[in-house]
């Protein structure tokens, strides 16, 4: 088996508009590097032309491997496939839009030869997108900071580079619902964050729905923090103590022989205002113990179709591909 001193995961769902240009961009970036490569592209259950312009490539060029999804799994689960399939002695993961720069792989890979085993892309501007889209994000990696215990990098997504060393670690990792840049911050090593500009979309438009990025940030709260329980647990606490407060106005007034009759308003209020909380405590739990089950069942975190390009060239079969 020849080997490859690096491999660029690209993750793809429905990017038809793309992937010529990034095809294009990402061989352009790597041919300097004049060292072995590979591209693997994970189609992402696409419903455009994806899959065959991605074929088409892999037919014309023996670097580009393609794994097909069976359906949308989504971002992360596609990463996670194109992890288990890379053969690099580093990984790179690229978003497919070009909104990641492939230019700033070379300094990457100058930051990997340092020593670094994980480099990862900071954003230092955000270019072209809305500004509901720029206040979410930047307000989740800080929100995200304040509930974790552990150091995850602000305003980092998945564009980095990352050594054999940590890839290998990373492969162990099988959690479901999973947050990639959380996972890769936890495994530790040393780490170099390397600022770029964030650019506006090539073409087309975000598949990150409102939907989605929701998904995301509970995945990645809960996946690194019991803190939402906590807060459930003491909000539950402090409101009781308060309601021990109304009870003993109540009684006392009760006891001067005051009307108790009025307070209608007053009653209803707390009973919506209790509700209220304990709905939102109970939708807290619901969440952990949604993903507990996920965990229970243990169901693959992705389902390959078919492949292109990786027959015949790996030695062990990925651990979830079925
Ligand atoms: N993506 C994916 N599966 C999904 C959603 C997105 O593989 O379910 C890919 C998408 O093709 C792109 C990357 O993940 O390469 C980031 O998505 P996008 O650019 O739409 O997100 P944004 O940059 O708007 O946050
Ligand atoms: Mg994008």
């Amino acid at each position: 088996m020849e080997s490859v001193r690096f491999s660029v995961v690209i993750p793809v769902f429905n990017e038809e508009e793309v992937l010529p240009e990034t095809y294009r961009r990402l061989t352009g970036v790597m041919e300097e590097l004049s060292e072995p490569y590979e591209l693997i592209f994970v189609n992402d259950g696409s419903r455009d032309r994806s899959p065959e312009i991605l074929d088409d490539l892999a037919r014309k060029d023996p670097r580009v491997r393609v794994i097909h999804f069976s359906r949308n799994f989504g971002h992360q689960a596609a990463i996670t496939a194109g992890m288990d399939y890379a053969r690099g002695e580093a990984v790179i993961v690229i978003d497919a839009d070009l909104q990641d720069p492939p230019e700033v792989i070379p300094e990457m890979v100058a930051k990997w030869r340092e020593g670094y085993e994980v480099v990862y892309g900071k954003r230092a501007k955000r270019e072209g997108e809305t500004f509901f889209k720029r206040f979410t994000a930047s307000f989740f990696y800080r929100f995200l900071r304040a509930m974790t215990d552990i150091d995850i990098p602000l305003d980092t997504g998945d564009f980095r580079l990352m050594d054999r060393k940590v890839v290998e670690v990373m492969r162990l990792l099988r959690e479901k619902n999973r947050f990639i840049r959380g996972l890769v911050a936890w495994v530790g090593f040393r780490q170099a964050a390397l600022e770029y500009v964030r650019h506006r979309r090539f073409a087309g438009t975000t598949k990150y729905p409102l939907r989605k990025m929701l998904k995301l940030a509970w995945d990645g709260i809960t996946a690194f923090s019991n803190k939402p329980l906590k807060i459930a647990a003491y909000l539950g606490f402090a409101l009781s103590f308060l309601s021990f407060v109304y009870l003993l106005v109540i009684v006392v007034t009760k006891l001067l022989g005051k009307s108790t009759v009025p307070g209608w308003a007053s009653l209803a209020v707390i009973n919506l205002f209790f509700s209220g909380i304990i709905l939102i405590i109970l939708g807290i739990m619901g969440e952990y113990i949604g993903r507990i089950y996920d965990e229970a069942k243990n169901r693959p975190l992705y389902i390959v179709d078919r492949t292109r390009g990786v027959d015949g060239t790996h030695e062990e079969p990925p651990h979830d591909s079925c």
